[in-house]
């Protein structure tokens, strides 16, 4: 017997409807310049509707790819919402990639049309010859700047000017393609994920979920993880669905830019990767801003340190939301919240806890297998790589041969090495990469991290495997001295602080300081390049 409910089709065009008519007041507001930009949500979505227009006067058609070299700003989103609507395919790229690979994955994507914020219009000047599949730029603006190169080139602002108000919005088909994003993290190309309407929808839902992110139309949202990196986290989606007025930082994205701005917008939840948010901390320390507002900063991407954790609580009163995702999981799958019960346990199993990245939202289903392929328990101790499963996770790659090696039994392989505790919390041992494989014992190189960053002096840590003759890996340790302890910490000082947390064979051979963690392209550590810089570094005896 089947169920008698309406078989409606999961799109986003009825969540755009949504917002137009309940929410038409709401505000999205830009910071450009020492300025702020302020819209009504009305505005914003009756230029959506010209947008789809012009795209179509462009020749953009079903199922064809856009692409947009922008920072999170107003446009931007009128973009997320008019390419997906009109049938087309969003594509988002990654600002701080290498020339080679921006031309590799458009040409791999095959963008038709390319739109660029006027800033990062020399970037894409000089990738243009290589860039054949694109037939037409549009530069975000009032106007083409006279000097450009591209061609053939058109003005935001003018495409709009030229397209009546209203625009047909085509049925779709849910699982039609919306958006696509390409992975950061592969050895090898970028590899392509295809998102649908059905998944983005979906994840929107789980977004607004107390036990998730919680959004909701009383938040004002910034979202700091900038729009290319998997769609901003999805929060765009999930925020203009639910009418949440929202924060765009624009390129402004130092400390004190973010402070201000939840100080001034009364942001209430915000989200990035902890690299951002121990920027902030390190400000707070130093300057004081009012930032009572926030009900929440989400952390994700990269492990929240335990010690920011609880920096940002204790000192400054802000609540740390803890998740994990990845770009082929739309991407949240975790999130650290706490159990009812959980509430009882003293302060620091509390904080324990929620440093782990938490239970797998409604939706993602989890498991966890160790190498000879069997199931590890549940008992927070047993380690095996995560796998998991879900509406709003990749079926597989664009146009790729790698799939074999990412999933089994309709199971998506993460990567990444987990333990999972009697309570279902997924703890984060490392990427299966990053692990440090000292004869033939594990380390974690994340529990390294988190620990040296836990001392006062240190600002940032990342641990890295070094070849070794003996133990054919050791970890090093490389750290980072907040400014004002440069000439006051001493080797021996961590090591130390190690030695009292660890076993004698966790604790790192040798520790370099060094100025700055080397970042990868959506802000996380580059331990890829650590690795290649200390390659031949020998460790003392
Ligand atoms: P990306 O697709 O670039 O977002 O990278 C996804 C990867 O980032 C995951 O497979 C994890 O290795 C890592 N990651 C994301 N969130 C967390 C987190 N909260 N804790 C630890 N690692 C994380």
């Amino acid at each position: 017997m089947h169920g008698q409910m309406m078989d409606s089709q999961l799109t986003l065009t009825p969540l755009l409807e949504r917002a137009r008519r309940l929410f038409p007041k709401k505000e999205i507001v830009t910071k450009a310049g020492p300025g702020l930009k302020r819209f009504t949500y009305e505005q914003v979505i009756a230029r959506v509707a010209k947008l789809a227009g012009a795209l179509e006067k462009l020749g953009v058609r079903r199922g064809d790819r856009v692409a947009t070299f922008a920072w999170n700003d107003e446009r931007h989103l009128e973009l997320y919402f008019a390419v997906p609507c009109m049938g087309a395919v969003l594509h988002p790229l990654n600002l701080r990639l290498p020339p080679d690979q921006l031309a590799y994955i458009v040409a791999h994507a095959g963008d038709r049309v390319l739109f660029v914020d006027p800033t990062l219009l020399p970037v894409i000047e000089s990738l243009a010859p290589l860039l054949k599949s694109v037939e037409a730029f549009v530069v975000m603006g009032e106007k083409v700047p006279g000097e450009t190169t591209l061609k053939p080139v058109y003005a935001y602002e003018d495409l709009l000017q030229g397209a009546g108000p209203e625009f047909p919005w085509p049925r779709l088909e849910e699982n039609e393609a919306a958006a696509m994003c390409y992975t950061s993290g592969t050895t090898g190309h970028p590899k392509g994920v295809v998102y649908s309407h059905r998944s983005i929808y979906l994840h929107s839902l789980g977004l607004s979920m107390m036990d998730s992110f919680g959004l909701s139309e009383k938040d004002v949202f910034m979202p700091v993880v900038p729009m290319f990196h998997v769609l901003a986290w999805g929060t765009p989606f999930a925020a203009v669905m639910l009418g949440t007025n929202l924060v765009f930082p624009g390129p402004h994205l130092q400390p004190r830019d973010l402070a201000e701005l939840i100080q001034a917008e009364k942001v209430t939840l915000t989200a990035g990767v902890p690299t951002l948010w121990l920027g902030l901390l390190n400000l707070l320390e130093k300057e004081h801003y009012d930032l009572s507002s926030l009900r929440g900063l989400i952390v994700g991407g990269a492990a929240a340190p335990r010690s920011m954790i609880e920096a940002f609580e204790r000192k400054h009163r802000i609540n740390v939301i803890h998740a994990w995702g990845m770009t082929e999981m739309s991407p949240v799958g975790t999130v650290s919240h706490l159990k009812s019960y959980q509430l009882e346990l003293p302060e620091s199993e509390q904080l324990g806890l929620r440093a782990k990245q938490g239970m797998p939202v409604p939706g993602v289903e989890i498991r966890a297998v160790d190498e000879s392929g069997r199931e590890i328990p549940w008992d927070g101790k047993a380690f095996g790589e995560l796998q998991v499963r879900g509406p709003w996770v990749i079926s597989s790659y664009y146009n790729d041969e790698r799939d074999a090696e990412s999933f089994l039994d309709g199971w998506f392989r993460t990567g990444d090495v987990v333990t999972i505790d009697v309570e279902g919390f997924v703890q984060i041992v490392d990427r299966t990469k990053d692990l440090v494989k000292s004869g033939g014992e594990w380390i974690s190189s994340q529990d390294l991290e988190n620990a040296i960053m836990a001392h006062p002096k240190v600002l940032e840590a990342a641990v890295i495997a070094v070849p070794h003759p003996k133990w054919q890996e050791r970890p090093l340790a490389c750290v980072v001295v907040k400014p004002d302890f440069k000439d006051g910490v001493t080797k021996a000082e961590l090591l130390e602080h190690l030695h009292q947390r660890f076993d004698r064979m966790y604790v790192p051979d040798d520790i370099v300081f060094i100025d700055a963690v080397p970042r990868t392209s959506v802000g996380k550590f580059d331990k890829k390049a650590l690795r290649a810089t200390y390659r031949d570094y020998q460790l003392p005896e």
